[in-house]
């Protein structure tokens, strides 16, 4: 019997990736699941799933990974550019290496999946490819700086890329959440800014459950080729900014 399409997610050890890759297995999709912590993917133990240790700055790596995909199941519909990291901090005194990494990461990381992709999906006239911003892509926070301009940066790109791909019925969704509870603290050093950020999460009641953005994302992606839900924004019912 045919298998469903192909879905590709990169940063599926943990967080929303993860989430996002129970979702579409449970669906009965085949996966091709890429980030660095390959014995955290295969915990998860999802069937018919290719699994790449993959670091998102190296672009020969998610080519290479998208190759092993398909070639055991066929093209990629769906790629989920998620993979990032968030070094909140007050820029005054943050180590320029911290916005290296989230420049490297959250906007070359991210042309290079989306790059590994997107020839095939105009060549066959059909994919999805689902970009991973932040509500912090759509206002800045102060303590946000350089993550605040990656993720600007997945925005612009995400609306130049949804006008170029058009033509080709190829769908670009860009996603913007808010608070959601996953392990994206760990890349806050700044003592300061890490306090500030769990005390508005306890004031907002806590951040929301990443089953809910991929389940978002699963039931966006249903909905025929010709329909594109364009952006998600989804945040805690009492985040207001
Ligand atoms: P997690 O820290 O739980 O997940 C981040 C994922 O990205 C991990 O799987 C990690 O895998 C992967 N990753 C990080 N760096 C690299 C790299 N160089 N190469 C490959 N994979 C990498 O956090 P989230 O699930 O929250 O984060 C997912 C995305 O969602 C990020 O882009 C984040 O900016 C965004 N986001 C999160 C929000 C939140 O409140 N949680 C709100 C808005 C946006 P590994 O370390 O194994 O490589």
């Amino acid at each position: 019997m045919a298998h469903k399409p192909l879905i590709a997610i990169t940063g599926a050890s943990s967080g929303i990736g993860e989430a996002t890759a129970l979702a579409f297995s449970k669906a009965g999709h085949p996966l091709l699941l890429m980030a660095r912590r390959l014995e955290r993917m295969e915990a998860l133990g999802l069937p018919d799933t290719v699994l790449a240790r993959v670091d998102v700055r190296d672009r020969a790596a998610i080519a290479e990974a998208v190759k092993a995909g398909e070639a055991r199941f066929g093209p990629v519909d769906l790629m989920f550019a998620n993979a990032g990291v968030a070094h909140l901090a007050d820029i005054a005194t943050q180590p320029p290496e911290e916005w290296d990494a989230m420049i490297d990461i959250n906007t070359k990381g991210v042309m290079n999946t989306v790059h590994a992709v997107m020839a095939g999906m105009m060549e066959r006239r059909r994919g999805t490819l689902v970009m991973m911003s932040s509500i912090a892509g759509r206002k800045v926070y102060p303590d946000h700086t350089v993550y605040c301009g990656t993720k600007f940066f997945v925005h612009a790109v995400s609306e130049s890329l949804r006008e170029y791909l058009s033509a080709y019925d190829v769908r670009v969704q860009v996603i913007s959440p808010g608070v959601i509870e996953t392990e994206v603290l760990s890349g806050v050093k700044d003592e300061k800014t890490l306090a500030a950020y769990k005390a508005n999460k306890i004031a907002i009641g806590g951040g929301i459950g990443p089953e809910h953005v991929a389940d978002l994302i699963l039931a966006t992606y249903r909905m025929p080729q010709n329909a594109l839900v364009q952006e998600i924004v989804l945040t805690p019912t009492r985040q207001r900014y």
